[in-house]
């Protein structure tokens, strides 16, 4: 299973159901997605590092390390 690695996103909060530190960000097939736990909620990125578009910087989970 390469590229699966999930993390949390501190600070980070769902533009959909406002719920913070729901953020979860992975890659998929080279391209990053933001995806909240606790609604769905789910956005690929493009070039735009998923962290900054979340208002947000340190990771507070891994899920898989690398
Ligand atoms: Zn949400």
């Amino acid at each position: 299973m390469p590229n699966l690695k999930k993390r949390f996103i501190a600070g980070a909060q769902c533009p959909k159901c406002q719920e913070a530190d729901s953020i979860m960000l992975y890659g998929e097939q080279g391209v990053e997605v933001m995806e909240c736990v606790a609604c769905g909620y789910k956005k690929r990125q493009g070039s735009e590092p998923a962290e900054r578009q979340a208002g947000a910087g340190d990771v507070i989970g891994v899920f898989k390390p690398e």
